[in-house]
Parts: C-alpha cells; sequence; structure tokens
C-alpha cells in the first residue's frame, strides 16, 4: 500500500515537472494529478499549449529614453544633437 502512495506521488510529480513548459504550470500539474489521478493529470498537460518563452535584447538611452531592437554602441538620436550617449543592454523575456 505503502508502495502505490509513493509511485502516485511520483507519478504525480513526473506529471508537474512535465507541465513546468506548458501554460497549466507545474503547480496545477501536481493538483491535478494528485486529486484527479496522474492520468487525468497527463491529459490535462498534453491539452495545455506549450509556453513559448524568448528573450530579446534591447538597447537603452538614458537620456531619450529610447529603446533600439539592434546593436549599437551610441543613440543615433542624442548622436544627432552632439551627445555620445552609450545605451546599456538589456534582456527582455516574452511570453
Ligand atoms: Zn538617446
Amino acid at each position: 500500500m505503502v508502495y502505490l502512495i509513493i509511485i502516485y506521488l511520483l507519478l504525480a510529480m513526473v506529471v508537474a515537472y512535465l507541465g513546468e513548459n506548458r501554460n497549466v504550470g507545474s503547480t496545477k500539474a501536481f493538483v491535478f494529478s494528485l486529486l484527479l489521478t496522474p492520468i487525468i493529470g497527463i491529459v490535462v498537460v498534453a491539452n495545455s499549449s506549450k509556453k513559448i518563452t524568448y528573450s530579446e535584447f534591447q538597447y537603452h538611452c538614458p537620456r531619450c529614453g529610447y529603446n533600439f531592437t539592434e546593436e549599437l554602441e551610441f543613440c543615433p538620436y542624442c548622436s544627432k544633437n552632439g551627445k555620445e550617449i552609450k545605451l546599456i543592454k538589456q534582456e527582455i523575456t516574452t511570453t
């Protein structure tokens, strides 16, 4: 009996792990598995769409506040005004 509970919990944890990269999330996947058996949990995870995350770099000018997507050393707008403002590299993560 104890083994069954351990297997049950392990399966729920596997489902939670699989749900991590899905929109449902690992916590929800784990709760579903625990309350409605891991079989239901895996169905929920399988039907949940994949989370797509990607990050990109932006170059932020501290003077004019403009963000550039292309890699530039100095802000082209501020350069026009004769000011060499170094752009700050920022990583933007979007889902
Ligand atoms: Zn600028």
